[in-house]
């Protein structure tokens, strides 16, 4: 493996690198492996004992969980979104999916029971079914995302900050560019809006963002919307056989046999610094490494709230902490039922709402996946794993004695499964295991400031044009993952990789 650039000037008491990634989540693996095949030298950093971070897995009693993330975009064969397919490609790596026939069954108020069929076509006239006055409108709305998918799915999805690879994209692909400038500053309620009148249908729209985005449709930007809302009828959803764990899996050891240097139990405490320029870290050990790029796939929050306590806070983040807020964490319940107690025919993923004005109150919207529907492999005979999680607040689970906390958990986890057990009669006397993660659980295990999902845009903010890149105002340090352009979900984040590593590369070969 060739180097394409010289050694860092000096390197007192550690290796030196090209690259050092802080973090092995899907932003930092996708950083890390598209830059090892490139020719660079690159270190991985990650504090925890296996790769994936929120798209990790872990094994109890047999069960094998998703720590998070499920509901899996971008593992298509077609067009040019399918970055997860092609961040494994590009380290020798593939796996197997299964195709999901039905993105969501949701459960919704007034008895609003609708499945979202990866058929386009079966879809509308499901909901044209349920609101046959608005027929035309509905086509119109989902039309409109097609129209910024088919934008997206044209181009190669690389960094919008290298203007070389700017202005190919626009020669090559004018109209493409054209239409997804037009659209960066809108969200999806102003286009719903524009289409759709039905209050009911209007609030089953804020629904189909928020179960992604965390935020209601006036403040979810469109060209988020139009991935999510198009590709499951593209290239749809699909789960990893074996659990979405094994994208990270993969991902490692691609990165490891193409070179790179992959160190788990390595807790990054500092950037280290020199004449405003990042230069290297420092691990809680004390372990100084040299890099000439650091890349962070800690949140924003973290990175220069954690990593970078000894300077002050740059003007641009404190621009962008205006503009974004902290998204509530979760109250995650773990669960490995019976099978018998699940109808035939369950599908994998629900989401559960009693109440239209709890949408996005903590424990309001339910969201379930039960991918053993899937992949019976994940759980012992005759079982079914079903991971259900519900907002919640760090601020709800602090100032508590072990045995305060250890009774909250008890009384939350017993909720969900009522709540699960109104859907599914029966489920509640099928538990054979359980396991109850909070927002503490969020912040211990993925090192993300109060467990949080990622950034929310503050109301009113124009759809995607203030998402930062991954630059930052300190030279030589970037940012990937969720608190990157175009933010949360693991195609999301696998976007903002391939960005930040060709930001990194063409800063590299200057
Ligand atoms: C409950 C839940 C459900 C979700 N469901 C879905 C879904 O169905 N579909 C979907 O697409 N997305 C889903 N998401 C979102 C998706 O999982 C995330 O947006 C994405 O995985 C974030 O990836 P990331 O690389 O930005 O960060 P992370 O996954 O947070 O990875 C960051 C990594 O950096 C490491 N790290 C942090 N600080 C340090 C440090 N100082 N030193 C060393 N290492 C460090 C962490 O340990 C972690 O491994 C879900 C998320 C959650 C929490």
């Amino acid at each position: 493996m060739t180097s394409h650039s010289a050694q860092p000037r000096f390197a007192p008491d550690g290796a030196a690198f090209d690259v050092i990634v802080i973090g092995a989540g899907i932003g930092g693996l996708v950083t890390a492996t598209q830059l090892i095949t490139q020719g660079f030298s690159v270190l991985l950093l990650e504090k925890y004992l296996i790769p994936g971070g929120s798209a990790g897995a872990f094994e109890r009693e047999g069960y094998r969980f998703d720590v998070g993330a499920s509901m899996i975009f971008g593992c298509g064969q077609r067009g040019t979104t399918n970055l997860l397919t092609r961040a494994l490609a590009a380290v020798g790596q593939s796996l197997e999916t299964v195709p999901d026939p039905v993105q969501i069954h949701y459960h919704l108020p007034d008895g609003l029971m609708l499945k979202v069929h990866r058929d386009y076509e079966k879809f509308l006239v499901e909901l044209t079914e349920r609101f046959p006055h608005e027929a035309a409108g509905i086509r119109a709305f989902y039309d409109e995302c097609w129209r910024v998918f088919n934008c997206l799915n044209r181009i190669e999805l690389l960094s919008l900050e290298e203007l070389r690879y700017v202005a190919r994209v626009f020669f090559q692909q004018p109209l493409a560019c054209l239409g997804l400038a037009r659209r960066l500053p809108l969200t999806v309620g102003a286009i719903a809006k524009r289409y759709l009148t039905d209050p009911q249908l209007l609030k089953f729209i804020d629904m189909e963002c928020y179960c992604w985005s965390a935020v209601p449709a006036d403040r979810t930007p469109l060209i988020n919307a139009g991935m999510v809302f198009s590709d499951r009828h593209y290239g749809g959803v699909r789960y990893p056989q074996g659990g979405v764990g094994r994208i990270a899996e993969a991902l490692a050891e691609g990165f490891v046999q193409a070179g790179g240097q992959l160190q788990y139990r390595s807790h990054v405490s500092q950037i280290l610094t020199e004449r405003g320029r990042a230069i290297g870290v420092k691990l809680a050990t004390g372990q100084r490494y040299w890099g000439q790029r650091i890349v962070s796939n800690a949140t924003r929050w973290d990175t220069f709230d954690r990593l970078l306590t000894e300077r002050p806070l740059p003007a641009a983040e404190r621009r962008w902490r205006r503009r974004y807020q902290l998204a509530p964490s979760f109250i995650s319940l773990h669960l490995g039922i019976e099978a018998s107690a699940l109808p035939t025919g369950t599908h994998c993923h629900h989401v559960v709402l009693e109440d239209w004005s709890q949408l996005a109150a903590a424990g309001g919207t339910l969201l379930v996946s039960i991918p053993t529907q899937l992949d019976p492999s994940l759980a012992p005979a005759s079982r079914h794993i079903v991971h259900a999680f519900t907002p919640s607040w760090l601020s709800a689970w602090q100032d508590l004695t072990p045995a305060q906390y250890a009774a909250k958990k008890a009384e939350a986890a017993e909720q969900i499964i009522q709540r699960l057990d109104r859907v599914f009669p029966g489920l509640a006397a099928g538990v054979r295991y359980r396991s109850v993660g909070t927002p503490r659980t969020h912040r211990r295990f993925l090192g993300r400031t109060a467990g949080t999902y990622g950034p929310i845009p503050r109301p009113g903010l124009p759809g995607l044009l203030f998402m930062p890149f991954n630059r930052t105002a300190l030279r030589q340090l970037y940012c990937v993952g969720d608190s990157t352009f175009p933010g949360q979900g693991l195609n999301a984040v696998a976007f903002s990789g391939f960005a930040c590593a060709h930001r990194v590369a063409a800063d590299l070969s200057r």
